[in-house]
């Protein structure tokens, strides 16, 4: 089996789990294009630590952490298996990657992982190993856990990175929405996507200096650390390809991005 490409998810509201839009039909189709995984490692940007941690529950439970949400969100349930040999595997390549790892027998789902899951996987019949995002760590680390995933692609895995490539919360206040976006998602977003099809990892490191409204896109950014990740997992010289999945309420940008072998 050719290797898995890795992607990078962009999760949107918890309400896409009911109004996936866009977003869901293109998680559709990639899910028919991509050969089916026998796992999947999803880092995402809900759950956030210090060090790396891994979830290694026989049956995560599914989390709901959102507020004031209808509750048909609430009563959402994606009842995949968990893998605790794969959270053991994964705890292992980031240690000897020097990436000093913990495993966290209980831990489940949060919405970063299971919304995407459910549009991508809805029988939830592939295993999920979810994993921790480090914010003070920064993009170089992010990359380097991505690294240290790579080989996983080669035994039918596929890690995903959860996020949103802009995320800026505070300007749902600002009155933006279809008809009038706020103006700097595309230049941001267009940026990514030619330093991705550049290859040039260096300055996608450190895009918060390079890219134009990086901090407007990104007050903070764990949003976009899964972005890094699943770069990284694409292995050396890996070919990214946007999927444009649009632009909710005229600022979250909904791109997905595969990342795959340029041999392949
Ligand atoms: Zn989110």
């Amino acid at each position: 089996m050719p290797p898995l490409p890795s992607l990078f998810i962009s999760h949107g509201s918890p309400m896409t789990a009911i109004q996936p839009r866009r977003v869901g039909e293109r998680l559709a189709e990639l899910a028919q294009a991509l050969p089916r995984p026998r796992a999947i490692v999803v880092a995402t940007a809900h759950w956030l630590t210090r060090q790396p941690q891994v979830g290694g529950a026989a049956r995560p439970e599914t989390i709901h952490d959102f507020y004031g949400f209808p509750q048909a969100l609430f009563d959402i349930e994606y009842p995949a298996k968990g893998e605790p040999a794969l959270a053991a595997r994964v705890t292992e390549l980031l240690d000897k990657a020097g990436l000093p790892t913990t495993l966290d027998p209980t831990h489940g789902l949060d919405h970063g992982a299971w919304v995407p899951l459910r549009l991508l996987y809805p029988r939830a019949d592939i295993p999920v190993v979810p994993m921790s995002i480090q914010p003070q760590l920064g993009p170089a680390h992010q990359y380097a856990v991505g690294q240290a995933l790579a080989p996983l692609r080669e035994e039918g895995v596929l890690v995903i990175g959860s996020g949103s490539i802009t995320h800026n919360l505070h300007d749902f206040r600002e009155g933006y929405g279809e008809e009038h976006e706020a103006p700097y998602v595309r230049p941001f977003i267009e940026w990514i996507e030619r330093k991705l099809a550049e290859g040039d990892v260096p300055a996608l490191l450190d895009y918060r200096r390079q890219a134009p409204f990086a901090e407007r896109a990104h007050p903070t950014d764990e949003h976009l650390l899964p972005l890094f990740v699943a770069m990284g997992a694409g292995g050396e010289g890996t070919q990214a390809t946007r999927i444009d999945a649009g632009i909710e309420h005229g600022l979250l940008a909904m791109d997905i991005y595969r990342f795959d072998d340029p041999a392949a």
